[in-house]
């Protein structure tokens, strides 16, 4: 029987602007190695921000600012990102390490 609680990648017009390619990047924080959450990268470049909407799972406290929920430590600021009227984390440079995982990966962290 095939499993139906799989991560699937979200298709919208914010993708699709992206060139319609996504991966799923595991994240976690640069200074205690907690395990952040599973976000949804569309398109290419580096990651400077997080769109709220593509966190699949996330440990992350947002406030005015994210931070690690372990160690406490700042890893941006929560914006609104005006081109897209989209909140999303601004993040802070070497805050957080990011590394490409598969969908069934990304499932085992389910929460
Ligand atoms: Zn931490």
């Amino acid at each position: 029987m095939k499993s139906n609680n799989t991560f699937a990648f979200k298709k919208d017009q914010y993708r699709d602007v992206r060139g319609g390619h996504s991966r799923f990047l595991k994240i976690t924080c640069e200074g205690c190695g907690a395990f952040l959450g599973i976000y949804q990268k569309d398109g290419p470049g580096h990651l400077r921000r997080m769109y709220i909407d593509r966190l699949h799972t996330s440990h992350i406290q947002v406030g005015k600012e994210a931070s690690c929920p372990d160690c406490k430590r700042v890893i941006g600021t929560k914006i609104q990102y005006k081109k897209e009227n989209r909140p999303a984390i601004r993040l802070y440079v070497d805050a957080v390490a990011k590394a490409i995982i598969s969908a069934n990966e990304a499932n085992k962290h389910r929460i």
